[in-house]
């Protein structure tokens, strides 16, 4: 089923610039989507309206046929971790649901049942500048997905990292999805990490007015 339809969508900024034009696509529940294109196609545009962070300047973008998501229902892991520098890992993943009024003790079980997905058993007391730049991704996968979003937005997670850290980031990042089939918008320039990890490749190409190329490619092995 349709998860959400963008129709028409466009976005000019208030400095003229157009970065997306007429988009059409459609997300699909469970799908594991990557929006593939160069450097200032619109990607990153294109995932902050899905996430609720920016507006459309024409168009719209449809919530199974009407409303919108909660945006508690929407987890977002930026290239850059975010994680606040103070706070153990455990914290760090602590944080949404304590935002949710959850206390540490209550969470807990939920914690490190995401720490032990994301293979960070152990690391409960460090700090993030204790760790790696792979093993900071990994706590921003947990804090993202320990509330148990139904839509995962994910913009360029790993072009910071290096090839066998990415590689091996990739391999948990679909497992996570195979075993619970949450919905991902995933960004990339990365063709090969695009093909790796979507069942949905869709391709956006820099023109002159910026229009969105929307080519659905399905994978060539089965998800
Ligand atoms: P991508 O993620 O594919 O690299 P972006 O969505 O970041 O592309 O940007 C698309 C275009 O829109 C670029 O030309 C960029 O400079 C421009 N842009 C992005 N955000 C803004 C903004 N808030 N105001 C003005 N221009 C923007
Ligand atoms: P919206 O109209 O969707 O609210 P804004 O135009 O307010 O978006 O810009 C959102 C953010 O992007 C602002 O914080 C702005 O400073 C920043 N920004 C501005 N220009 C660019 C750019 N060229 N590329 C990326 N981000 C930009």
């Amino acid at each position: 089923p349709t998860l959400l339809a963008l129709r028409g969508v466009g976005k000019v900024f208030s400095n003229g610039v157009t970065a997306l034009s007429d988009v059409d696509l459609t997300i699909r529940e469970g799908d594991f989507l990557s929006l593939l294109g160069p450097s200032g196609c619109g990607k990153s545009t294109a995932l902050r309206l899905i996430a609720g962070l920016s507006t459309p300047t024409s168009g719209v973008l449809d919530w199974r046929g009407g409303g919108s998501l909660d945006r508690a229902n929407i987890g977002f892991v930026f290239q850059e971790p975010t994680l606040l520098p103070w706070a153990s890992v455990f914290d760090n993943v602590w944080l949404p649901l304590r935002l949710k009024g959850i206390s540490r003790a209550k969470a807990a079980p939920a914690i490190s049942e995401m720490l032990a997905r994301v293979h960070l058993t152990g690391f409960e007391d460090a700090v993030p500048r204790e760790l790696s730049g792979g093993m900071k991704m990994r706590v921003s996968i947990a804090r993202a997905m320990v509330t148990k979003p139904r839509v995962l937005l994910m913009d360029e997670p790993f072009a910071a990292l290096d090839e066998i850290t990415r590689f091996k980031l990739n391999n948990d990042l679909l497992e996570l999805w195979q075993d619970e089939r949450f919905t991902v918008v995933f960004v990339t320039h990365s063709v090969f990490e695009s093909v790796f990890l979507s069942n949905r490749v869709v391709v956006m190409a820099a023109r002159p007015g910026r229009v969105f190329d929307e080519l659905a490619i399905e994978a060539s092995y089965p998800r």
